[in-house]
């Protein structure tokens, strides 16, 4: 969808700028109710019919500049995306990296590399959605990461591994990762790491294996292994070296993006908790006339306002391009603390139904449950937190 067909800010009579967004995207989700998401749970399939849904409808290229053939908005337009996607009890991750992973050839990418990929990026002809970075010996502590990339005249040779790069299945590209100057020769830590765009189809040819990780939930997780995989020079975003600070640049925006994923999900856990609490008579009363039933959804909804306001100055901020480390980091501190809190009421709300998987409950009670975790654990939030706003010393 181009801008030109209704996705600029149109003020709403309640002041949302994304009104006609939120209600476009309403009206897909509406193509996919929760039996939907219950089959592609239970087989752990990748819900294909859906990201195909919203490519077509251009929510996918939203933040792509316009000049590549993307829709140009800024990031509170694709938070209303993503929390409408959750808010209607569908899940956003099977394809959100497309959004915000082409970020990085954005702002580090040459003009060349730009032209090549982000007009197939905006059109939906090629995905780029798989952010190999996690590894299993570094784990948080990225710049401990020791898959190499070593340069051999007009190429690099990649050896090692990463785990949970979740959509590489489902991806045509990879953003990479990867040591190309030994952790003890460099002046700075931060140092030492290069970004590289990887073509799947050709790695697969050649040193590139894939092996899926079934998880507690329907992510399309695996892990990678690369074996003497060569790829060109060409295939390096920016400079040798830099590419860590280059992902840095983009993990604001996924913060703010994932939060605004777990607010979507908090809302979805309040509205059903509101409803059932209202039409569950036991003791010949509605449940929700209980004050322990009452209580912890109404906390939960106060929590959810209040990160929310959080999620919208963290993406303000980002698209006036202001500093929003401590916001973007906050936004999603707070926000995956809401969902898990509406998750865990929503759930005792419902009592036993809430165990039984055609409620939608259950699954995504074990979906939100992984934004304390993913894609940045609470620990590390905290600890950041603590030595980047507060002064405190370093903990990590
Ligand atoms: C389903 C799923 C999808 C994912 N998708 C991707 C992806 O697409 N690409 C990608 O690169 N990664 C991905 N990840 C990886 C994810 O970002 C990491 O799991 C996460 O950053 C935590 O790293 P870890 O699992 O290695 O935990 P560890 O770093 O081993 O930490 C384990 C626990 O210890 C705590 N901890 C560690 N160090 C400290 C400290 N100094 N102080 C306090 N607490 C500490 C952590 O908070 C955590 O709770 C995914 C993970 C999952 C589960």
């Amino acid at each position: 969808m181009k801008s030109s067909d209704g996705m600029r800010p149109d003020p709403s009579p309640d002041g949302d700028p994304w009104a006609d967004i939120r209600d476009g995207v309403r009206k897909l989700c509406a193509r996919f109710p929760g039996s939907y998401w219950q089959v592609l749970d239970r087989d752990r399939m990748y819900p294909e019919a859906f990201v195909a849904a919203l490519t077509e409808a251009g929510y996918l290229a939203c933040l792509i500049p316009e000049k590549y053939g993307g829709a140009g908005l800024p990031v509170a337009a694709a938070v209303a995306v993503l929390e409408e996607i959750h808010r209607s009890g569908g899940n956003g991750a099977a394809c959100h990296a497309q959004m915000y992973m082409m970020g990085a050839l954005l702002r580090h990418g040459s003009e060349a590399q730009k032209q090549r990929y982000l007009p197939d990026v905006a059109a939906g002809k090629l995905r780029l959605q798989a952010f190999g970075v996690t590894e299993p010996n570094a784990g948080s502590d990225t710049l401990g990461l020791q898959t190499r990339a070593d340069r051999d005249g007009d190429s690099y040779v990649i050896n090692g591994q990463k785990i949970w790069t979740s959509r590489a299945e489902h991806s045509d590209l990879m953003l990479l990762l990867a040591r190309t100057a030994p952790a003890d020769s460099v002046a700075k830590r931060t140092d030492g790491l290069s970004l590289f765009l990887v073509d799947m189809a050709e790695a697969l040819q050649a040193g590139l294996t894939i092996r899926p990780i079934r998880t507690m939930l329907n992510h399309a997780t695996t892990e990678v292994f690369f074996k003497d995989l060569r790829i060109p020079s060409t295939a390096r975003i920016g400079e040798d070296g830099k590419g860590f600070r280059y992902i840095l640049d983009g993990m604001n925006a996924e913060r703010i993006l994932v939060a605004a994923e777990c607010i979507g999900d908090a809302r979805f856990f309040i509205d059903r908790a509101v409803a059932y609490a209202g039409e569950r008579v036991v003791f010949g009363r509605p449940i929700g006339q209980n004050q322990g039933v009452q209580f912890p959804i109404a906390r939960a909804y106060a929590e959810t306002e209040a990160a929310d306001l959080m999620v919208q100055r963290a993406a303000r901020r980002f698209d006036s391009a202001l500093s929003c480390g401590p916001e973007s980091n906050m936004a999603k501190l707070l926000a995956a603390d809401a969902s898990w809190h509406a998750a865990e009421c929503c759930l005792q709300t419902h009592g036993g139904f809430g165990f039984a998987e055609e409620y939608d409950i259950e699954r995504k009670f074990r979906e939100t449950r992984l934004y304390q975790v993913a894609p940045v654990s609470t620990n590390l939030i905290l600890g950041y937190i603590g030595q980047h706003v507060l002064g405190l010393p370093r903990s990590y």
